[in-house]
């Protein structure tokens, strides 16, 4: 298959040069439609041909770079709050069960800002940022058997390795070797960075730090895709769109007919607001302290919404009274402490659920009377939606490319990679969504 993609002449044309030899013999009333065969696969050879220079521009490109560093543009962050610094910076080779990635598109999510202005997280810099991205493999390392050059693919920020008891679980997306970990600034190989500057090592984020033309990554955090997806749009699916979908029809599980509140309409919890969407939800009440969003939410099937700004008793009380004693599931997209608590104690005794998505605070503690509990609510939490990256993804890309699944309304804003900085004033400001950042410009 391999052979195919990439020899030369494409994959045809002995065809259609045997096809215009025959031609040379035919009688005079075959010609017009010989002509016009000719015509058509004239057109699909270089159809062929020109797929084939793409992709051979890439996989000569990578022959010339494989083993060695690259040095490519990335977006720095040197200290928390200051806007990104465009570096020059050498990325070393993959080394063993690690792929080079050339990243074509990545997106910010909330967890880079948090990690950016390190409010109430552990420092760590300099740093590449970046989590939500999509890409091609441009080399791999020792080991790596099940991708190649020319792979597109999603790097996700947590890890798959198939071989722990997580992985061997139905019920745990949970790696023992790569679940995230948001302190490490390193490789799990060498516990070295493959990010330089003149020598001095730049730190890792989620193990992908997507805010770089290349990166290195783990293949054990690295979902292989249909190379038709298109990047630009199946980036989204790194992280938020399937943590938000995954964290309704994984975990939530609403039964069709159910009521469903969403805590935080921005693009985590309007893919969950998608999935109650999709599972048949008789209500979705969004919950949000900005009033700009609720506009927006409707597009994705957001049928109530309550702003906690907006009365003077928790919000948690309101929901229980426009439902008659609370919702049936309730999903949590904040990163607050207090909306998390809400959204657990807004939920039906006897049978509510609760799942919490939101990025805490290092010092948060959750609060609640045990009787909540015992009165039969069920909280529950997630990382990436209880999706297995490498095994679950794939399919997830699939579910857009036949449009069971809508990805294009999650994104708002595109900037040109220089411009990166203006996707993280958009995402403090509150404004849009999802904003796709496009490499190499
Ligand atoms: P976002 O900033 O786009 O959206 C968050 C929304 O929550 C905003 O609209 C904000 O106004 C609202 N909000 C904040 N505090 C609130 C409160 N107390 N009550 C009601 N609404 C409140 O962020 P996002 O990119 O959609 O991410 C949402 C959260 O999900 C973040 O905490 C992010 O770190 C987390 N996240 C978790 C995972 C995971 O795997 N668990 C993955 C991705 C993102
Ligand atoms: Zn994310």
């Amino acid at each position: 298959m391999e052979e195919r993609l990439f020899s030369y002449p494409p994959e045809g044309a002995a065809d259609i040069v045997r096809e215009e030899q025959a031609a040379v013999f035919n009688p005079p009333e075959l010609e017009m439609s010989l002509a016009m065969n000719r015509i058509s696969l004239a057109f699909l050879f270089l159809h062929r041909k020109q797929n084939n220079y793409q992709r051979r521009k890439i996989i000569t490109a990578s022959m010339s770079t494989a083993g060695q560093v690259i040095r490519c543009k990335a977006a720095v962050a040197w200290e928390s709050g200051k806007p990104l610094s465009m570096e020059q910076v050498e990325v070393a080779p993959p080394q063993k069960n690690e792929v080079r990635i050339k990243i074509l598109f990545t997106s910010l999510c909330h967890t880079d800002v948090y990690f950016w202005d390190v409010k109430g997280q552990n420092p760590l810099f300099p740093r590449i940022l970046g989590h939500e991205a999509g890409g091609i493999v441009e080399s791999v390392g020792e080991g790596v058997t099940d991708l190649k050059q020319g792979d597109h693919v999603l790097p996700i920020f947590t890890g798959e390795c198939k071989e722990c008891a997580h992985c061997l679980s139905e019920e745990s997306n949970l790696c023992n070797l790569l679940r995230i970990n948001t302190d490490r600034g390193e490789m799990i190989h060498d516990g070295k960075s493959r990010f330089s500057i003149n020598g001095k090592p730049i730190y890792h984020f989620l193990g992908t730090s997507t805010f770089s033309e290349y990166t290195v990554v783990h293949v054990g955090q690295v979902a292989k895709i249909n190379p038709k997806a298109p990047l630009d749009k199946v980036c989204v699916l790194s992280c938020g769109m399937s943590t938000g979908f995954g964290a309704t029809v994984n975990v939530a599980k609403p039964k069709k007919g159910q009521s469903v509140a969403i805590f935080g309409l921005g693009a985590v919890g309007l893919a969950a607001a998608e999935g109650a969407r999709v599972s048949g939800a008789s209500r979705i009440i969004g919950v949000d302290l900005n009033p700009n969003r609720f506009e927006l939410a409707k597009k994705f099937g957001v049928t109530e919404f309550v702003n906690p700004k907006d009365h003077n008793k928790p919000v948690q009380e309101v929901i229980a009274e426009m439902t008659g004693g609370g919702v049936d599931r309730s999903v949590e997209c904040t990163g607050s402490v207090q909306a998390m608590m809400a959204a657990f104690e807004c939920v039906h005794d006897g049978w509510g659920v609760a799942v919490l998505v939101g990025v805490p605070s290092k010092d948060d503690a959750f609060k609640t009377h045990p009787v909540n509990l015992l009165n039969e609510r069920t909280l529950k939490g997630t990382f990436f939606g209880n999706y297995k990256p490498r095994t679950d993804i794939p399919a997830v890309v699939e579910k857009y490319m036949n449009k069971e699944l809508e990805l294009d309304k999650f994104i708002t804003h595109t900037v040109p990679f220089s411009e990166i900085n203006k996707a993280f004033e958009l995402m403090v400001a509150g404004e849009g969504l999802r904003c796709v950042i496009r490499m190499g410009e």
